[in-house]
């Protein structure tokens, strides 16, 4: 174990208040917090179940712990609590959807369902769905900053503000007919609860001691004010974080949530960490000269011991195909050579969109691979038609699960039928399942089609009745089976392979969902809890729970790759449009870009390699690309330049800026 520098320490065993580390990339900031979670058990007195440690990601919770792991005995870390926010958002709603207006089982709405849900009240509203996206991201912002609908509707700007208001009332409204809750509200309900209910908020309070949170500069407005009322007057909060490294504002995330703390908490103590452990000085030296572009509220040193290391590599191909191909065998190279694990090789991105070449090119060497985010299990056809299965059981009020899985397979129900049976609902303010089997629906419909709808929810109420009463996970098994899903795959899949490939898909998920009952340590999850876990792992990660464990190459957007380290890093498509992003570009909010290529190049311990290509395929056009403007900001004496085999000597030869401007004319010839 290594051992903490006295800065660290200090910032350990600091517990007589707020505190504030403040520190570069790999300066040791998460190694801080799980050291102090391990002193305030072992040293402070304070159990592990009252401390609570947030984390951004699933993936950094569970290596955060992994690290608690090492340094607590099994049963000093029962208990112990390191989440997301979001996840511990979905828990306190879980024990506290009463005072909510809530029923247990509440569905989690993903981007899928909000975009349809928007669609029909646009539809219905405005006779037109044009903007969904428009008004998503005002809803999204105003939840951000805590902002309900009423509120936001009296603050509107504009006919066009007053009209995303208007479409916010409708849509919360609905959610929680349909005893749903959106993503953002897992932050926001809490808040709400909270700021209105001073007892249940003392509860928290006390079973929250001590309050640690990591990579604090990404924390949004309802994030920040969940974090001040858990703490209350006590002041046991630990925060690190790093300015540079905030890159959430598209997700409300304000990095003077850092001046903020010290207006909030006078008293706060602040510490700086200036030693990098995880970088050669060459790299580091690179990402400072970057990051040195963009204006500081808070000067940062950071120097590391680990000697100077390999130039970084600048690596030009004639197109995107040559890129993704020369990646592949580099690492495939390396990977024989050396004997290295593929894991000890990340391949980072802007977009999702940059992932699918590259897959393609490790599959083609059979190089194995780990990729996050991007098309994920829980995208799949087979998997939303069974959580949506998985939602209705537990929340009969879900509307739009109930919308995905009446006909799948097929009943024979139309959609005059539907739209005649969500009037009624709608009529008598009853969901649509609740409306299935009621006897007025005859006076609408014919009696054929009140049958199969009463067909339907009775067999599903059974399945219901069978959790309770049976073992909720055989009672799922036998679902599957009745409905005879596996027929009905093989009837719309192009071969039985594909059929049988989505078959497996299903058993996996219901297997995920038994992994989740039976780990879960408290012992007091419900089904309900265990399926709005799912939904919700599938939101924050999108991984693939089977290829855990196994070595591969890592793929992830360098957003993803927050708080994360390897050996070797490959940031590809480093070119103007892409990083920075257009979209910034035209914003001018280069300086996010600038923070997210910090972030992406600060991962590397000891290689680091750019690569761009010359030219490359953009809907369905060939397109001349020109190299990032962040190359012009690395220290030039620090960087070789490859695979510009048809370069003039002069290129090479010439410093800096220079080069690049003629490397750019070159591209353009
Ligand atoms: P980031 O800003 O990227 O999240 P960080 O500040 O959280 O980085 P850590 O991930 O905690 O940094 O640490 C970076 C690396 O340095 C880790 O491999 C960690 O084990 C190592 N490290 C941290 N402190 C020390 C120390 N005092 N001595 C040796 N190694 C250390
Ligand atoms: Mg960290």
């Amino acid at each position: 174990m290594s051992r903490l520098n006295p800065r660290q320490q200090e910032a350990v065993n600091y517990v007589g208040g707020p505190l504030l580390v403040l520190a570069g990339a790999g300066s040791g900031k998460t190694s801080v917090i799980t050291r102090k979670i391990a002193h305030l058990v072992q040293n402070c007195g304070i159990r592990a179940q009252h401390i609570v440690a947030m984390t951004f990601t699933n993936k950094a919770a569970r290596e955060m712990k992994e690290r608690v792991g090492t340094l607590l005995k099994g049963p000093e870390a029962r208990g112990l609590t390191v989440s997301t926010f979001h996840n511990l958002g979905m828990n306190i709603i879980r024990k506290e959807y009463a005072p909510l207006g809530y029923k247990p089982g509440f569905s989690i709405f993903d981007d899928g369902d909000i975009k349809a849900l928007l669609t029909d009240i646009m539809q219905k509203e405005y006779a037109g769905d044009d903007g969904a996206d428009e008004v998503k991201n005002y809803i999204d912002s105003w939840k951000n900053d805590l902002i309900l609908p009423d509120e936001a509707l009296a603050g509107a700007r504009n006919p066009k503000e007053q009209t995303a208001a208007i479409v916010y009332l409708h849509y919360q409204r609905t959610l929680k007919a349909y005893n749903a809750v959106d993503f953002n509200d897992l932050i926001l309900l809490p808040v709400k609860l909270f700021q209105e209910h001073q007892d249940i908020l003392e509860k928290w309070q006390n079973r929250i001691r001590y309050l640690l949170v990591d990579e604090y500069q990404d924390t949004n407005s309802s994030q920040y004010l969940l974090v001040k009322l858990l703490v209350g007057m006590r002041n046991q909060i630990t925060v690190v974080g790093d300015d540079d490294q905030s890159i959430y504002a598209w997700r409300g995330a304000r990095p003077e949530n850092l001046n903020l703390l010290k207006e909030d908490y006078p008293s706060l103590k602040v510490v700086m960490l200036e030693q990098n452990y995880r970088s050669t000085s060459r790299i580091l030296k690179c990402a400072n000269t970057l990051i040195a572009n963009n204006p500081h509220a808070f000067e940062k040193q950071l120097w590391s011991e680990m000697g100077m290391g390999d130039e970084i590599r600048v690596i030009r191909t004639r197109n995107e195909d040559a890129e993704c191909e020369r990646v592949a065998l580099e690492i495939l190279t390396e990977h024989l050579r050396t004997q290295r694990p593929y894991s000890d090789f990340a391949i980072l991105y802007r977009g999702n969109y940059q992932a699918k070449l590259m897959e393609l090119k490790l599959q083609h060497h059979q190089i194995p691979y780990r990729l996050s985010g991007g098309t994920s299990f829980f995208a799949r056809q087979e998997v939303k038609d069974l959580m949506s299965y998985f939602r209705l059981l537990v929340n009969p009020d879900d509307d739009n699960a109930f919308l995905r899985v009446i006909n799948v397979p097929r009943r024979e129900i139309g959609s005059t039928t539907l739209e005649k049976l969500g009037n009624y609902a709608n009529e008598r303010k009853i969901s649509m399942y609740a409306a299935s089997d009621e006897i007025g629906l005859g006076e609408h419909l014919d009696s054929r089609y009140t049958e199969r709808l009463a067909r339907f929810k009775r067999w599903m109420d059974g399945v219901r009745e069978q959790c309770v009463i049976n073992e909720p996970i055989a009672a799922i098994r036998s679902m599957v089976m009745d409905i005879d899903y596996e027929n009905w795959l093989r009837q719309n899949a192009s071969s039985d392979k594909v059929a049988e490939a989505r078959m497996g898909n299903v058993w996996f998920l219901v297997d995920a969902l038994k992994n989740t009952l039976d780990k879960d340590e408290e012992g007091d999850m419900t089904i309900e809890d265990a399926i709005g876990k799912l939904v919700l792992r599938d939101m924050l990660e999108r991984q693939q729970e089977e290829e855990e464990g196994a070595d591969g190459v890592q793929m992830m957007t360098m957003h993803a790759s927050k708080g994360l380290e390897f050996p070797s890093v490959y940031i590809i498509g480093f070119e103007e449009e892409i990083l920075p992003h257009r979209s910034s570009i035209e914003s001018d909010t280069i300086e996010e870009e600038r923070r997210l290529a910090y972030v992406g190049i600060t991962r590397a311990k000891r290689n680091l390699a750019l690569t761009f290509a010359a030219k490359r395929k953009q809907y369905g056009e060939i397109i001349e690309c020109t190299p990032s403007r962040f190359l012009d900001e690395l220290p030039p004496e620090d960087l070789v330049w490859e695979g510009q085999e048809e370069a003039p000597v002069e290129v090479k030869a010439a410093r800096g800026n220079d080069a690049l401007a003629s490397m750019r004319a070159m591209l353009k010839r």
